[in-house]
């Protein structure tokens, strides 16, 4: 082939169905949204590392799409121009496991049959690319053009020949709100790939790749005031993560769902933010969520809509139990206030293992089951209404008791119970601290600051501490040396098989040092690997071992005073609602939950 590569003679055919993808249009093609969503889905396919969307008037009078990934030999490009042609499943089986946002092989020749339609592509520039323009489904013109690797498609005028359709447009306004948000999700769910989007001479969006999807948020988001906060949770083989922004006003909630990597709508899911948000009360208008599930490939259907904008869970009911609970810690995050939800449902109770921790199991704490609400409790999308936690939402009872004013950043203290949790009251309801995990998280982040400090607080000892050990253990101190001397621990070899500490942290007593010291090196001589990664761990372990053998136990008396400036350390952490090793830190009993416990609902 090479540079002499000549195509047939440019002529005009009529695509075989072109009549089929006219209709097929009315289905994959709705507005110029959706022709953004499958041109950046097929970019994505062809592995782009960049991608840039174009509009004119909101994408009415023009949309185009330039990526670099893989491109399109020739023939292939006139190929991807029929309907079911696809290069992304060849059976029935691979339908079962699709890994590519497109397989339908309808989005080209579909958009194609409804607009002025120009695809130049090209896979391998030295043999040269090839321009394909189609006019209402005619093929007008297939002729060699130069172009770097990869694909460029613009759609022109959509629905210039039917009108029906054109009529079913909004504004230009309108129209690229949606095609922005179609981009958002986009850009969101692949924070790898750099994604422009322009309207006209504005540029709306340049984000660059980066690992962080928090960062590809802070770029989409550009003008969202305030803190943008994350919360997860997972059970049943689901997983949840999200980030909130709260958002300054009224209107109604945003959400943008990824579910396995694709962007996609669920009207349960939308329906779940809305009823969190709504029991949230105020604050919460106009909040911007974005919500990233994961679940086994097999226990989701993609191919239920001809846009593939919606997909079907095998276990709905985890999906939705999981995500109001990650929601609720993330509103909960949001305030200052702070939330773990024990949520049950019928098929997730048996999986809910990362849930229970050892402790949890053998110490036995007050466990709150939060039931689920039931399935069709959610209706349409929009229809709850917000609900506010307690005014007048239980007609016969009359309205519910109101809170008293906080006084700590959890709420009002009513005080300790068994001298090992916090009872506190918010606005939502009851609040319960262990004191022994939030002391431990104070603790580990004070001990972690120290390890980037410069000088740790270290106590000399007046009767130094012997430890009697193995050779190898002994011999392992040069790996940990720094590291404990970092956080104020000194140790020095002393005789053979025999180590000493000399100077401890304030808060570490003599053996809770020779455990940590002892437990460490043992780290150290099982652990190898990269250095870096290893003291990183190690230095994780530590702060989390000394900061729980530190910590307040479970029936220490606290007093009051006490209690309140622990929960003012706890709340300037990094993360007040887990401790070092994942636990929860604080249960809640909504209000809402209690009076339907109670009958009084
Ligand atoms: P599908 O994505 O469902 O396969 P499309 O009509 O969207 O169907 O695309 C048809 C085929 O054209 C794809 O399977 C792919 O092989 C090819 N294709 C489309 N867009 C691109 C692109 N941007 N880069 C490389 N190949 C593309
Ligand atoms: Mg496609």
């Amino acid at each position: 082939m090479g540079v002499g590569y000549h195509l047939p003679v440019p002529r005009i055919r009529v695509l075989p169905d072109g009549l089929v993808n006219r209709i097929a249009a009315g289905e994959v093609v709705e507005r110029p949204a959706s022709v953004v969503k499958e041109l950046v889905e097929n970019s994505l396919d062809a592995e782009a590392e960049r991608i840039e969307v174009e509009m004119v008037r909101g994408g009415c009078s023009l949309i185009r799409v330039t990526d670099d990934g893989c491109g399109m030999d020739p023939d292939d490009a006139l190929l991807a121009l029929e309907r079911h042609a696809t290069s992304k499943i060849a059976s029935v089986e691979d339908l079962d496991h699709i890994a590519s946002f497109g397989f339908r092989g309808e989005a080209l020749p579909s958009m194609a049959a409804v607009s002025r339609f120009q695809l130049l592509t090209a896979d391998d520039p030295q043999q040269g690319g090839v321009r394909v323009t189609v006019e209402g489904g005619k093929i007008l013109g297939v002729e060699g053009a130069a172009r770097a690797r990869g694909t460029t498609v613009e759609v022109r005028d959509l629905f210039f020949n039917t009108p029906a359709r054109r009529k079913f447009l909004r504004t230009p306004e309108t129209e690229l709100r949606h095609a922005q948000e179609t981009v958002w999700a986009a850009a969101l769910a692949n924070p790898d790939v750099s994604f422009i989007l322009r309207h006209g001479p504005r540029k709306l969006l340049e984000a660059l790749p980066t690992s962080d999807p928090g960062q590809r948020l802070r770029d989409i988001w550009r003008r969202t005031a305030g803190p943008v906060h994350r919360f997860e949770a997972r059970g049943g083989g689901v997983e949840v993560w999200g980030l909130l922004a709260p958002g300054s006003g009224s209107g109604r909630p945003s959400l943008t769902l990824i579910v396995n990597g694709r962007p996609v709508r669920d009207r349960l899911l939308v329906g779940a933010v809305r009823r969190v948000l709504g029991q949230a009360g105020g604050g919460l208008g106009g909040a911007r969520v974005a919500l990233f599930v994961t679940v086994p490939p097999d226990a989701v259907d993609v191919n239920v809509h001809p846009a593939k904008a919606e997909v079907r869970f095998a276990r709905g009911g985890s999906v939705f139990a999981v995500t109001e609970k990650a929601l609720r810690e993330g509103v909960a995050a949001s305030r200052g206030h702070v939330v773990v939800e024990r949520v049950e449902t019928s098929d997730w109770v048996a999986e809910s293992e990362p849930l229970r921790s050892e402790y949890e199991n053998s110490h036995r704490p007050p466990t709150i089951l939060f039931a689920h609400p039931a399935y069709d409790e959610v209706g349409e999308p929009g229809d709850d209404p917000p609900v506010a936690p307690f005014a007048g939402a239980h007609s016969a009872a009359g309205p519910g008791p109101r809170p008293a004013p906080p006084d700590t950043p959890f709420g009002r203290l009513i005080g300790q119970y068994r001298s090992s949790f916090l009872l506190l009251e918010d606005e939502w309801g009851l609040v319960i601290v262990d004191q022994h995990v939030a002391h431990e998280r104070v603790l580990y982040e004070r001990i972690k600051d120290r390890l980037s400090a410069e000088t740790a607080p270290a106590q000399r000892l007046l009767v130094p501490v012997l430890m009697e050990l193995d050779d190898a253990l002994v011999a392992a101190l040069g790996r940990v040396e720094g590291l404990l001397s970092s956080v104020g621990i000194e140790v020095e070899p002393f005789g053979p098989g025999t180590l000493r500490v000399t100077a401890l942290p304030p808060e570490t007593d003599a053996e809770s040092a020779r455990e940590v010291v002892e437990a460490l090196l043992e780290r150290a001589t099982a652990l190898d690997g990269v250095p870096e990664r290893v003291v990183d761990e190690l230095a994780h372990e530590l702060a989390a071992s000394l900061s729980c053998r530190a910590a307040v136990k479970v029936n220490d008396s606290l007093s009051s005073e006490e209690q309140r400036a622990l929960l003012n350390d706890l709340i300037a952490t990094e993360n007040p609602y887990r401790c070092p090793h994942g636990r929860p830190i604080v249960l809640r009993l909504s209000q809402d939950e209690m009076e339907r416990r109670l009958g009084r609902r």
